[in-house]
């Protein structure tokens, strides 16, 4: 009866799609140790260092001895702490709105808002492009999903022109494409969303902390797993929109609260942002350095063929670079790339010993 396992995972494995996990026995920042390999980490979000910043790091052991491991119940039963109540109203600031809500990771923040505010009689409206969570909470709302070309702006508008029948109308995009790195024209999106009577919600998940956009959506998503270091997913918005979503966001409400040490460790990472505004510089400084076009850490090196894709990453590993190989369906069918993300914590003698390895095995 479960022979459909086997051969899907021969399937896979035909298509040089098999996936497959290691298990890091050490994790600095910049550094990352697997079986026993020291490699200089180039695939991680912890764009800023923050995951292991002493600070943040005393900060949530602190808070761990005081609340012990876990919330012990869903948020509106008996999980939600002074921690999270002190998160929110920082990340509500941090956003310049007058609330938000906490999910347990972005993912979740995504299907919970997006799901909570467009049902069957309504449109969502996304870029190509969007992230897995975005895509998987529209199938969830049973909204009438629509894409738009990738930052397409007369594509979106095309949309948006024969929508006039649906309820209400929801555009979303990601902010920073998670595996492309280019930038939504977000202004621009807003700008049409008002005038054709739409919501915008823009996912910050990989901006938050290393690049401002201009343009105001009403739905701020983000986590606080990436340039936070952490763990967790919010959404910032008006008073209501937080009201509505404390009562409808069902990944809010049937789920167990983050732990409050996550709260206190993302409470701490956006202190230390103000703090030491010195790490973003030095993240732009790399990337720049690296990539004197990039709009973003994430630099994709498209490929195309799945396993020579996996081959360079491979012989990257072998030479002491830990950079991802990413595959569909995470990206379209034929453009498996090398996903290359850079932090703070990279030494530019990193940057120019990977940029030279790259230049050796994917010649131009
Ligand atoms: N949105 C985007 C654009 C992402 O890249 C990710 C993470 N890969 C998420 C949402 C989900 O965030 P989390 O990892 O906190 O669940």
């Amino acid at each position: 009866m479960l022979e459909f396992i086997n051969q899907e995972l021969e399937t896979q494995k035909q298509a040089g799609l098999y996936r497959s996990l290691n298990a890091v026995t050490k994790n600095n920042g910049r550094l990352i140790e697997i079986d026993g390999k020291q490699l200089v980490n180039f695939c991680s979000n912890n764009y800023l260092g923050l995951a292991n910043h002493p600070k943040i790091v005393e900060q949530a052991a602190t808070t761990l001895k005081e609340f012990g491991v876990g919330a012990t119940g869903s948020a509106l039963i008996c999980g939600w702490t002074k921690y999270h109540e002190a998160l929110v109203k920082k990340l509500a600031a941090y956003k310049k709105r007058a609330a938000a809500i906490l999910f347990p990771t972005g993912y979740q923040a995504n299907l919970g808002a997006i799901t909570a505010l467009v049902g069957e009689e309504d449109t969502v409206i996304i870029d190509r492009l969007n992230h897995a969570s975005i895509i998987d909470a529209c199938h969830l709302s049973k909204a009438k999903l629509q894409v738009y070309k990738h930052r397409d702006l007369a594509s979106l508008e095309a949309v948006l022109k024969r929508s006039a029948k649906f309820k209400k109308r929801l555009i979303v995009t990601d902010t920073v494409f998670s595996m492309d790195g280019d930038l939504a024209p977000l202004a621009e999106i807003v700008k049409l969303a008002k005038r054709y009577d739409a919501i915008t919600l823009a996912d910050y998940a990989h901006a938050t902390g290393v690049v401002e956009l201009p343009g105001e959506p009403e739905i701020v998503m983000g986590t606080l797993s990436k340039a936070l270091g952490s763990l967790g997913g919010f959404i910032a918005g008006s008073e209501e929109l937080i009201d509505f979503l404390r009562n409808k966001a069902r990944s809010f409400i049937y789920t167990t609260a983050l732990p409050p040490s996550a709260c206190a460790a993302a409470i701490a990472a956006l202190e230390v942002m103000e703090q030491e505004p010195e790490r973003r510089e030095r993240l732009w400084s790399n990337i720049n350095y690296f990539h004197s076009s990039a709009f973003s850490p994430i630099i994709p090196i498209i490929i195309g063929d799945n396993e020579k894709t996996v081959r360079v990453s491979r012989q990257l590993y072998d030479r002491g670079f830990f950079v991802s190989a990413i595959r569909p369906p995470t990206v379209p069918d034929g453009e498996a790339r090398l996903r290359i993300t850079i932090t703070s914590e990279h030494t530019k003698e990193d940057l120019e010993c990977l940029a030279s390895s790259l230049r050796e095995l994917i010649p131009a």
